[in-house]
Formats: C-alpha cells, structure tokens, sequence
C-alpha cells in the first residue's frame, strides 16, 4: 500500500488513479468504486462495483502471528511518564465472540501468540536491569 502510494505521489497522477491502483492490492476496500441503491426505508437495494473486476473484497489477515513482524521498539518521550510501560500484541480476535462486540466480529479469526514469541518480544523490548526483575524471565 505505501510503495503503491509512494508511486503515485511521484507520479503527479490524480487521487482516482492511486483508488483505482489500490483496489488491485487484495484486502482494500474503496468505497468509491462502489454504488449503493437504496430501498425507500433506507435498506440496501444492491451494490454495484464501477471498476470491472472488483466486484468483491476479500478479507485479508495475518494467518501466521507467531511468524508475523514484531515491533521491536517504541516510541517514547523524552521525559519519564506516568505509564511507564510497553506494549506487546499477543492475540488478535477475542475467544469470546460476543454479538454486540465489533471487536470480537471484525478481527476474527482469532489469533494468538506463543508464549515463547510473547518472551523473545519482552527480551527485546525491555532494557535489562528491567528483564531480570520481570517475573515472567524466571
Ligand atoms: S466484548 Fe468483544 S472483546 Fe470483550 S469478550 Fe466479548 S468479543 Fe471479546
């Protein structure tokens, strides 16, 4: 998507061109080469594509999350903050898969982290004297 983007900046194309070229990238949605028809109480009538061959998106995800990347540093300021902590991404989706949660709808499937890729992250990220009194490095 960025390099897409990158050549098309360069390019001095219009923005229709740079929509048109990432509808072509498998798992991007542009809701501008789409047509609703509505029904008079308001209900989707039916959707029409306006590029040909783009008649349907199809979800895209990451189906291997222990092989996926994994940010290995964060951004920080400069001065020491209140939650002086990092973030680890150990699952996407929720097991739970409650009706009412979009969450739990448009993630899925769900996908979780080995604890060994969740520790090697952890090593990574925390400077040392912090590892060695992290009881999960124990
Ligand atoms: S509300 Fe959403 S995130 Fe929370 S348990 Fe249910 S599906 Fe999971």
């Amino acid at each position: 998507m960025c390099s897409t983007y990158l050549k098309w900046k360069t390019s001095g194309a219009l923005k229709a061109a740079l929509l048109d070229q990432l509808a072509d990238i498998n798992g991007i949605y542009v809701p501008s080469l789409f047509q609703i028809d509505y029904h008079p109480d308001g209900s989707v009538r039916y959707i029409t594509s306006t590029k040909q061959g783009y008649e349907k998106v199809v979800k895209r995800y990451v189906r291997n999350f222990d092989a996926a990347h994994f940010c290995t540093s964060s951004i920080v300021p400069f001065m020491q903050v209140i939650h002086d902590r990092i973030s680890l991404e150990i699952a996407r989706g929720c097991s739970r898969g409650c009706r009412f949660c979009m969450a739990g709808m448009i993630y899925r499937p769900v996908r979780e982290r080995s604890v060994q890729k969740i520790l090697e992250s952890l090593k990574q990220r925390l400077p040392a004297p912090a590892m060695k009194s992290c009881h999960l490095h124990r």
